[in-house]
């Protein structure tokens, strides 16, 4: 019961007028300690209700009677778009009974409208760390009143190159009484770095272990032959699995556009979403997929950060992705607050391997599931080590990086050099500013 929580009425009203009866565990653990005012570290994957666990904090800090506002008093850095907008809703939703306003920072969107906004105050403002340096800069923004300063999916933004950015804006917040830190993952040397930057002797939480991951959702896998064949099994399950709304992952743009080009020659309702497509682009397609007009997103991990659709209950890899945490994000957009959920990874011999490793990676089997309509000659390797990969096979190189390569071998010599490297989608920044650092990539997908 969310009464248990020392938070001012307005807000236990509005928990309930949205239907939340029970915290998530992430909840009941933090947020009687961020009332408490200390400064948190917490592991928490997407779908775990990581957000009302500092949004509800937050607002029982600010909640007040109606009063001129001066000061920016509350702060969320967060690493996209997508995910700014969904917070700020999520604000919005929670703080419905109360005055407190909360604004958005983001690239993509007109630079004085944003200005203006600033100008009128907010008391929470939410955005991403390159457009609120470059408002900084500009001397539109004053951070000296912050009180609380939030990072969201701080692993995330260190991956997308924003560690700099981020641990300036945190000096601009001198003045700041608390400070909270969410990542998906425990993170590595770069995270360790920044919470000893960031945060005063924290508590460290650390609510659903990798290995938790999803509990609501299936996890199965499904071999092919090719990519061809992985398409064949692809249409098979659009049209006869049960679902409301479905994803589909791919490691490259290329690999995107062809599925979804596919996918429209079959009719289907679909939307691709990758790191070319505007802000435009990326608005209509999940409001699309929100209505439910469409039901299925062709989208590569950039393009799906940060994703929260109501009903998305099918996520398929087409392409494995290439890290235990990339596969955490993806099948965290499923499964979400208990739902359930299906996560089905399609896997030609040269994903076997990494296949296991991630497999390795979140201790745990997936499902074989094999479908005789589509059933291939490839079901997975004669022999495994006790790692479960496959013994005697060499990881191809060309086949973990996602590459067609049929379509490659297709284009030809001269043609080449444009196309037979289709590079993994680019973690370009969603606000297309800061170029972004070489990810690190964990687990180990190679031997
Ligand atoms: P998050 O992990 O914050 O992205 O939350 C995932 C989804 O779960 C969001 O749509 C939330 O609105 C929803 N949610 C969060 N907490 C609860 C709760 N206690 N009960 C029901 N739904 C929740």
């Amino acid at each position: 019961m969310f009464s248990q929580f020392a938070l001012h009425e307005r807000l236990l009203k509005a928990v309930a007028e949205l239907n939340f009866v029970e915290p998530t565990p992430v909840q009941t653990a933090a947020i009687p300690l961020a009332l408490e005012g200390r400064d948190l570290r917490v592991t928490a994957q997407t779908g775990s209700g990581k957000t009302a666990a500092f949004v509800l904090p937050m607002l029982n800090r600010l909640i007040g009677p109606a009063k001129v506002r001066v000061d920016i008093r509350a702060l969320i850095l967060l690493p996209t778009r997508e995910l700014a907008q969904q917070t700020l809703k999520e604000v919005e939703r929670f703080s419905q009974f109360t005055f407190i306003k909360a604004g958005l920072i983001t690239g993509g969107e007109d630079f004085k409208v944003q200005a203006a906004m600033l100008r009128k105050v907010p008391d929470i403002l939410i955005g991403t760390p390159g457009r609120l340096l470059e408002q900084l800069n500009a001397g539109n923004l004053d951070l000296k009143h912050v009180e609380l300063l939030v990072l969201d999916e701080a692993d995330r933004m260190l991956d997308m190159g924003f560690a700099e950015d981020v641990e300036r804006l945190a000096n601009e917040c001198a003045n700041r009484q608390q400070t909270m830190l969410f990542s998906a993952t425990t993170g590595g040397s770069g995270l360790r770095e920044m919470i000893g930057k960031v945060l005063k002797d924290p508590q460290h939480l650390q609510v659903n272990s990798v290995s938790e991951l999803a509990e609501g959702t299936r996890q199965q896998i499904i071999t092919a032959d090719h990519n061809v064949h992985k398409e064949q099994v692809l249409h098979w399950l659009l049209a006869n699995e049960t679902y409301k709304k479905a994803i589909i992952f791919t490691n490259t743009r290329a690999m995107a556009d062809r599925i979804y080009g596919r996918l429209v020659a079959l009719e289907y309702k679909t939307f691709v979403l990758h790191g070319e497509k505007d802000q435009k682009d990326r608005k209509l397609a999940i409001d699309r997929l929100k209505q439910g007009g469409v039901k299925i997103l062709v989208a590569t991990d950039v393009a799906a950060r940060g994703l929260d659709v109501d009903g998305l209950d099918m996520v398929i890899n087409f392409d494995m992705p290439r890290t235990g945490d990339d596969y955490v994000h993806r099948i965290g957009r499923t499964g979400r607050a208990g739902a359930e959920g299906l996560a089905i990874s399609l896997i030609t011999h040269g994903d076997w391997n990494l296949m296991s490793s991630i497999e390795r990676y979140l201790k745990q089997k997936f499902e074989r599931r094999t479908i005789k309509e589509v059933k291939g000659t490839y079901t997975g390797p004669k022999k495994v080590k006790a790692s479960g990969k496959a013994v005697g096979v060499k990881k191809k190189k060309s086949d973990a990086k996602g590459v067609d390569k049929k379509k490659t071998a297709a284009k030809g010599p001269t043609k080449r050099k444009t196309v037979n490297r289709p590079k993994a989608e680019s973690l370009v920044s969603q606000d297309g500013l800061a170029p972004l650092k070489k990810r690190v990539t964990r687990p180990p997908v190679s031997e």
